[in-house]
């Protein structure tokens, strides 16, 4: 589903990614770790196209297509959607309105239909049962006064509406107390299929505990500087990462 090839990128002049190469197959969990400000955040804003992040080399293909060509509407088009870190709050805007929007804009994209108000609601409704979610959320403002566990809750449901092909998540348990990760971690299980996979981004072992990659991969100074399945993510929690700072140095 997803390739990189010798991804070079730089971020004002400063090259932050260093030749990453990386292949998700399709229905698989990917994780990438690494200490902080090595450019784990670089690549997925890579990925989702955002402004200000160059790819000076490599290149990136999207099943078969090249990702890098596409503007950021097409690639959420394409299925690709990317959870912030820290979720926005837009005060004055429903939740419900805000994710008709979301998806009928990614409807309208792919050329399709844009969905009425009933389709949507029934949706959205089925949605929430599935992911434990009471309807509260949605008659509020997006984010504005929602808990840390809420706002990431919100991010899932976001997801789980917006059907992704390939979901990245950055650091989406950071701040998150052991419910709320939970939380998360079983609205991204409830998500996982044969046709989505996953990259999920942190810099903590504890969120691999409930979701289980298929493949960890370690970023350290802009280069993949190991890559294993599962266990790599315990060793890593018992080591830390102060031997992948030497050696990618
Ligand atoms: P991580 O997510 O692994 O913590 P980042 O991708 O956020 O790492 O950052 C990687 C490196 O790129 C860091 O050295 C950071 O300072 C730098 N960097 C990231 N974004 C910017 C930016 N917008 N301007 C300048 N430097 C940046
Ligand atoms: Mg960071
Ligand atoms: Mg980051």
């Amino acid at each position: 589903m997803l390739e990189i090839k010798n991804l070079h990128a730089s971020v004002d002049g400063k090259e932050i990614l260093k030749g990453i190469d990386l292949t998700i197959a399709a229905g698989e969990v990917n994780a990438i770790m690494g200490p902080n400000g090595s450019g784990k955040s670089t690549l997925s804003y890579i990925l989702t196209g955002r402004e200000g992040y160059e790819v000076t080399e490599g290149e990136v293909l999207f099943n078969g297509a090249n990702l890098l060509k596409m503007e950021p509407e097409e690639r959420a088009a394409a299925g690709v959607f990317l959870a912030f870190q820290y979720p926005v709050e837009i005060p004055g805007v429903l939740n419900s309105t805000f994710l008709k929007e979301a998806v009928n804009a990614v409807r309208r994209a792919r050329g399709d239909g844009e969905m009425d108000a009933m389709q949507f609601l029934k949706i959205l409704r089925a949605k929430c049962k599935e992911l434990h979610m009471s309807d509260d959320m949605l008659k509020r403002a997006v984010n504005s006064g929602f808990s840390g566990g809420e706002k990431k809750r919100n991010e899932v449901l976001q997801m789980a509406m917006l059907e992704p092909n390939l979901a990245i998540l950055d650091e989406t348990d950071s701040g998150l107390d052991i419910d709320a990760l939970k939380t998360v971690a079983e609205g991204v299980n409830a998500l996982r299929s044969p046709e989505r996979s996953f990259l999920i981004i942190t810099h903590y072992q504890r969120l691999l505990d409930y979701i289980v990659p298929d493949r960890v991969h370690v970023l350290a100074q802009g280069r993949i500087v190991r890559s294993g399945d599962k266990e790599l993510a315990k060793e890593l929690e018992a080591s830390g990462y102060a031997e992948f700072k030497q050696s990618a140095a």
